[in-house]
């Protein structure tokens, strides 16, 4: 999968950076959650290249950074 260039911009930035103009939210239900049921990360999808950025939470890993990820249907089931 190569990553269009406003994805690779986004891998590393603090998650106070807006998504870029192509990524899509995808439902409040594909959120990762972590044990204690918050969210740890919010999945975006860019309609260009198709890479998932993750825009994680101050307990996502690694904290307040977008990331680009799989597709949360390929995630384990419960814990990560
Ligand atoms: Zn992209």
């Amino acid at each position: 999968m190569q990553a269009c260039d406003l994805c690779h911009l986004l891998v590393g930035a603090p998650t106070t950076v807006e998504p870029h103009e192509n990524l899509a939210a995808s439902g409040a239900g594909a959120l990762g959650m972590n044990i204690n049921s918050r969210w740890v990360d919010r999945p975006w999808r860019c309609t260009v290249c198709g890479a998932w950025m993750f825009q994680n939470a101050a307990h996502g890993e690694p904290p307040n950074v977008w990331r680009m990820g799989r597709r949360p249907q390929d995630r384990p089931q419960g814990r990560t």
